[in-house]
């Protein structure tokens, strides 16, 4: 085993339905009287009610978290946070509102207490990130990592179907380029494997019944395991190229991580034979590629680049643009082979039953 060191994300997590209700208490452990609630306005009915419960712990009700974190936004809140004698933040939503909280503790010295929807896992991480200028900053800081996360399956039954398949692939990409990391450590991998095979359990159910409690809890604690990861481990060419399509063609985010994923896990599959063992074994099926665009069908989940909105004549100036700064991927990481991988996610081919994996296949070796 090679030596390595582990740093955990956030010290205190709660888990289960109706560990909302603990909010008051996590407050007061955190040395904290009075919280700023944060929300997107689609969610405010949820901060509201949140709120209320907290009684004279809520100091008020901020709805104003949206997509990629305007650094006003977070200025604004800020001030209504002095205003309204709020001495922490909670952000009740998925990355955006839980990236609205980051942007405002790195800017001021409000801890955070996270209620996470979604499966993003941005509450497990130090990274934010927020546009300032029409430009995106991104960076990892150890101040915005929230203090106290909150799981509670129950906040999650509302998902809509599309966001959720979306949301748990997106999960799962954090964990699948963490097991092929080049500072993946036995526990990284080990949380990695289990978040996949917690995924691939949980949404299945979720589709079957978006109320079922069960399958929403394991969703949720697959999507702890994989934010956690990502929090620890660095990311490589999926990541990469999820953040040049979002960032440049304003593709959404968690569908853009799906459409993608097998396409990045078959451009690396020769290259890194551990990291795909393990998520067959967590996926219980020969193939890594392709049980991940199984599970992908299977579940309704977008298969392609092109019905998100991109345009093939983008492809060429897509791959320039992920080659543009070097960074770690198990296998080297080339033009060509970036355009192949982009073409075969446009067209959205069952990896490894197509001319895509032969190619990925004789590019590796
Ligand atoms: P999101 O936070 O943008 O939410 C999308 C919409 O879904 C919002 O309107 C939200 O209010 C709504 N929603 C969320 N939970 C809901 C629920 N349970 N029921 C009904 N509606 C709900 O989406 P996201 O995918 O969670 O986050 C994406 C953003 O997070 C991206 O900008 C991404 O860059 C960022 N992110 C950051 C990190 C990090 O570590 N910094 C990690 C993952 C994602």
């Amino acid at each position: 085993m090679k030596s390595f060191t582990f740093e955990a994300a956030p010290g205190r997590v709660v888990f289960g339905p109706n560990a909302v209700d603990q909010l008051p208490r996590e407050i007061e452990q955190l040395g904290a009287r009075r919280a700023l609630m944060l929300s997107t306005p689609q969610q405010q009915a949820l901060a509201e009610d949140i709120s209320r419960r907290l009684a004279d712990r809520s100091a008020g009700v901020y709805p104003h978290a949206v997509m990629h974190v305007p650094i006003e936004v977070a200025n604004r809140a800020i001030e209504e946070a002095a205003r309204l004698g709020a001495d922490c933040i909670v952000a009740a939503g998925g990355g955006s509102t839980i990236g609205l909280a980051k942007a405002i503790a790195l800017n001021s010295a409000l801890p955070i207490l996270a209620i996470p929807t979604t499966y993003a896992g941005s509450e497990m991480t130090p990274i934010y990130g927020f546009t300032e200028g029409g430009l995106k900053r991104t960076g990892r800081d150890r101040r915005v990592l929230p203090k106290t996360v909150i799981y509670d399956p129950l906040l999650t039954r509302d998902l809509p179907l599309g966001m959720s398949i979306a949301s748990g692939f997106n999960a799962i990409a954090h964990a699948v380029e963490a097991l092929y990391a080049e500072n993946a450590n036995p526990i990284t991998s080990l949380m990695s494997e289990e978040g996949i095979r917690a995924l691939a359990k949980g949404l299945p159910g979720v589709k079957a019944n978006l109320h079922d409690l069960d399958s929403r809890s394991d969703c949720l604690y697959g999507a702890w395991l994989c934010g956690s990861v990502l929090g620890m481990a660095s990311m490589a060419l999926h990541h990469k190229l999820c953040h040049v399509l979002g960032g440049s063609w304003n593709l959404p985010h968690a569908e853009t991580h799906t459409v993608t994923l097998p396409h990045a896990i078959a451009y690396n599959y020769e290259a890194a034979p551990e990291a795909m063992s393990r998520i067959e074994c967590a996926m219980s099926a020969p193939n890594a590629a392709g049980a991940i665009f199984d599970l992908m069908q299977k579940l309704g989940a977008p298969l392609s680049l092109k019905e998100l909105g991109m345009k093939r004549e983008d492809l060429a100036r897509a791959a320039a643009l992920v080659m543009e700064q070097p960074y770690y991927n198990p296998r080297p990481v080339t033009s060509e082979g970036v355009l192949a991988l982009l073409d075969d996610a446009f067209a959205g081919i069952r990896p490894g039953s197509s001319a895509g994996a032969v190619r990925a296949a004789a590019g590796a070796r």
